[in-house]
């Protein structure tokens, strides 16, 4: 049988987070683009396997041992839920909605809560690529504000970060954090250091060659991009690329997410059952307004959507708020649905996804805790099958 890592890889279960290159023995594995344009590891050295891969690795294990009740079984285990936007009119207006996950950070960072922040941002050599930062200032934080719609391997340096000794908030894709969840209690030492442990909903990573379609139908070669965002300068904001004389090229978010990027997604995000951040202390994304039973697209001044899901994300946020660096007003989680459509629909089909996979005999998926089957029930029968269906022909296509 191939080694562990080769199965997660050629099944397309790799999120890409990089953990397993940190801890691989130094230098065996590193992070590289395939020719689907995703991250995933490759070997420098022959056969290595990282230890405990099986325990960690989020692309094929998340346990989520809390109980749910009532709207938790969608949405996770939360103490409250609020909408919430930076104060710092600079960082609203830059970050990809209200700029609540930046605000945050610079609370911490400005209070010496944190020695600095892991986090992803624009690559400094090439703006359509990410690059993880440790951020050390507000300017730091603001300079990597913003969704960044491609691949990122946050935890490719985790141990180095860690071994540094400092204390640190980490921001990254649910998946990442559940990756930092489970190394965290295989290595419980490390806990300490952690001071905060950040999210963000997410309907999946589009790949690299997603970014570079989305530049191309903006008219230009990436050769020709000298700079580009996805969000942000209002919400939610364009994707923006600036050409080689300092012109500025448009797409409303609605067209670059809605045509382009989400149709290059990630296999393994389709199936996945934590789009909502379970496993961070506060996880935030787009608080839509509604219109019409739908969400609302246009532009307004920032609002992010926050899940407050532990007693240190709720010391935070009301820190936070009390030292003036966030607003925020309670939210109705019956609201939630019509502004957060796909996520849901995902998340009640994740069951039969799954499922499809395991009857073509997939024996790698172990996830637990997220109430796969309650949550089915909430779905019409004519959708789980599209849904089984739909699962079984991406899997033959892969
Ligand atoms: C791939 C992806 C899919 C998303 N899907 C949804 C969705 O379905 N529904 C929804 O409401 N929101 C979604 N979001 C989140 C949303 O775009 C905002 O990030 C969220 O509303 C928080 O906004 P903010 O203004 O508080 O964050 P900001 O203050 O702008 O901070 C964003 C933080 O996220 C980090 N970050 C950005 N891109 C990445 C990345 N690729 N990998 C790791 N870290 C990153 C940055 O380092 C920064 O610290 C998605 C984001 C991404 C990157």
């Amino acid at each position: 049988m191939k080694p562990l890592l080769d199965r997660i890889v050629a099944g397309r279960y790799c999120v890409g987070c990089g953990l397993c290159a940190s801890v691989a023995e130094p230098g065996a594995l590193e992070m590289a683009e395939n020719a689907d344009g995703f991250l995933v590891p490759r070997r420098r050295k022959p056969g290595t396997e990282p230890p405990s891969l099986r325990e960690f690795c989020p692309g094929i294990t998340l346990k989520q041992p809390r109980a749910h009740r009532g709207p938790e079984k969608i949405y996770g285990p939360f103490a409250s839920l609020w909408t919430a936007h930076a104060v710092d009119e600079e960082i609203r207006r830059k970050a990809s909605s209200g700029g609540c996950i930046s605000a945050l950070l610079v609370y911490l960072l400005e209070q010496g809560e944190v020695d600095g922040v892991l986090h992803v941002g624009k690559a400094a050599a090439d703006p359509l690529r990410n690059q993880t930062y440790f951020s050390v200032s507000r300017e730091d934080v603001l300079r990597r504000a913003g969704s960044r719609y491609a691949p990122s391997a946050l935890l490719a340096g985790w141990l180095d970060c860690l071994r540094t000794g400092k204390k640190i908030a980490v921001v990254g894709k649910p998946c990442d954090i559940a990756a930092v969840d489970r190394f965290l209690a295989l290595h419980p030492e490390f806990e300490p250091q952690i001071a905060c442990k950040i999210s963000f909903l997410c309907m999946g990573v589009p790949s690299q060659n997603g970014t570079n379609r989305l530049v191309a139908a903006l008219g230009l070669a990436e050769a020709d991009v000298r700079d580009f965002w996805y969000r942000g300068e209002g919400w939610p904001g364009k994707a923006t690329a600036i050409d080689a004389a300092g012109a500025r090229r448009e797409m409303s978010y609605e067209e670059s997410w809605g045509r382009i990027l989400s149709k290059d997604v990630n296999f393994r995000c389709k199936i996945c059952p934590d789009g909502f951040g379970e496993f961070a202390d506060v996880s935030c994304g787009d608080a839509w307004f509604a219109r019409e039973g739908r969400p609302d697209f246009a532009e307004r001044p920032g609002r992010s959507l926050a899940f407050i899901r532990s007693e240190r994300g709720r010391k935070l946020f009301e820190a936070a708020r009390a030292a003036g660096y966030v607003a925020a007003e309670p939210f109705a989680v019956e609201d939630l649905k019509t502004i957060q459509l796909s996520q849901y629909q995902r998340k009640i089909h994740a069951g039969v996804r799954i499922a499809a996979l395991k009857l073509l005999g997939d024996r790698l998926l172990d996830f637990s805790g997220f109430c796969l089957l309650a949550n089915l029930g909430k779905a019409r029968l004519a959708s789980v099958v599209r849904n089984f269906w739909g699962t079984v022909r991406r899997r033959r296509a892969a």
